[in-house]
């Protein structure tokens, strides 16, 4: 089955979880991010973080074909 946006962004921020980027769970749109490290070959586990927060700091390496989002440094 193909997938759809839908299957990736979510219109509401899960209560328990806590935004990687700005460290809050406000309920924004969010989105799933795969966690290196967990995939056992079928499934991985996931991350929310919100839309906003990933689009606004988000970089990409070209040299590395590699996209980092990196988190607010206080
Ligand atoms: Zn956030």
């Amino acid at each position: 089955m193909e997938k759809t946006i839908d299957d990736y962004i979510f219109e509401n921020f899960p209560e328990e979880a806590t935004c990687p980027i700005c460290l809050s769970n406000t309920n924004k749109m969010c989105v799933l991010v795969p966690i290196y490290g967990t995939d056992n070959g079928r499934i991985i586990a996931s991350q929310p973080v919100h839309v906003e927060c990933l689009l606004d700091r988000v970089v990409y390496y070209p040299d590395c074909r590699t996209i980092v989002a990196y988190p607010e440094i206080s």
